[in-house]
């Protein structure tokens, strides 16, 4: 028995397929993502991917679909679609469905991210754990007793706009346009504004230098940290402690006995994990809040690997 999982990120549209009771993908197929898809053209773009991938000819199962958003796993839709504002409320599991005739599960791509590392990652054998993706934004999931919260049509573990610096400066807004949201502060745009001040704090550092005139990425900032750059050091120090105290949050709201953190900038550099887990220690209520803080383990594939087992996981809900 075959089931598909597909991601639909930032910039690709991604397809994969996996055989029932496996844990690694057989295939897959990637597609860059139009901002300005309609939901028909979503579907066909899906249906494509598929064919191309059937190379044995056995039948298709279900369909998983993860995607950045409010995206509803009971009604099936689609919703706060930023990235692409012809999906907003489309009812793409329904349109799926018809075009593939196969049961389709939507989900958000954070909790699908979880789902993942749960089935083939860094979960495994954790009875729970919080899962958090640090990239442009912050996405995550939780699991419990074993199995992947859904509740609250799907937003549940959605903790990139938690309030960590509730009286602090403007800069950088979270894309919600309230302040001191934890992925303005402690994601992408937030480990570029520190790297911004610390170079103008410190002009003689490398980050100074190689900032100058052009905006660095964090890879370049990891690269002069690792050349021993104090100033670069200092702007994956403090990004890892904003992660640590979201994360010291989620512990003390959900008592985990792991923490994982994925997405791509989780290891861009080792200061920021180091921080965020002294971070947690330095919060947590002794004895008891000691969970394992791990990078998750499936990297970008966590999300689309994830999305095959929704369909599963789902169903299990309701049983
Ligand atoms: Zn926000």
């Amino acid at each position: 028995m075959i089931i598909a999982g597909a991601d639909l990120g930032g910039t690709h549209l991604r397809v994969g397929l996996r055989r029932a009771g496996e844990t690694r993908l057989l295939a897959r197929r990637s597609l860059s993502a139009d901002p300005t898809w309609t939901p028909a053209q979503v579907v066909e773009a899906v249906a494509a991917m598929l064919e191309a991938l059937q190379p044995t000819g056995e039948p298709l199962a279900a369909l998983g679909f993860g995607a950045t958003g409010d995206i509803d796993p009971e009604g099936g839709a689609c919703w706060s679609m930023r990235r692409f504002p012809g999906l907003e409320g489309a009812p793409l599991a329904a349109l799926l469905t018809a075009r593939l005739g196969v049961p389709v599960q939507l989900l958000n791509d954070g909790l699908c991210a979880a789902l993942g590392e749960l089935r083939a990652g860094a979960g495994q054998g954790a009875r729970d754990f919080v899962m958090v993706t640090l990239g442009t934004g912050i996405g995550g999931g939780v699991v419990l007793d074993g199995r992947l919260v859904t509740a609250a049509r799907g937003r549940v573990g959605k903790a990139g706009h938690m309030i960590v610096d509730w009286d602090g400066p403007v800069q950088p807004t979270c894309h919600c346009g309230l302040p001191g949201c934890w992925q303005a502060l402690a994601a992408r745009a937030g480990l570029l504004h520190r790297a911004r001040e610390l170079a103008a704090a410190h002009p003689e550092s490398l980050l100074a230098a190689g900032s100058a005139g052009v905006d660095p990425t964090p890879e370049h900032i990891a690269e002069w940290a690792a050349a021993g750059d104090p100033a670069a050091l200092a702007v994956w120090r403090e990004t890892g402690r904003l992660v640590g105290v979201g994360l010291a949050n989620l512990v003390k709201l959900f008592a985990p006995e792991r923490v994982l953190i994925g997405g791509g900038l989780a290891a861009g550099h080792p200061e920021l994990l180091r921080a965020a887990r002294a971070e947690i220690e330095r919060h947590a209520i002794k004895p008891y809040q000691r969970p394992d803080v791990l990078l998750a383990a499936l990297g970008p594939d966590a999300g689309l690997l994830g999305a095959t087992w929704a369909p599963e996981e789902l169903a299990s809900h309701h049983e």
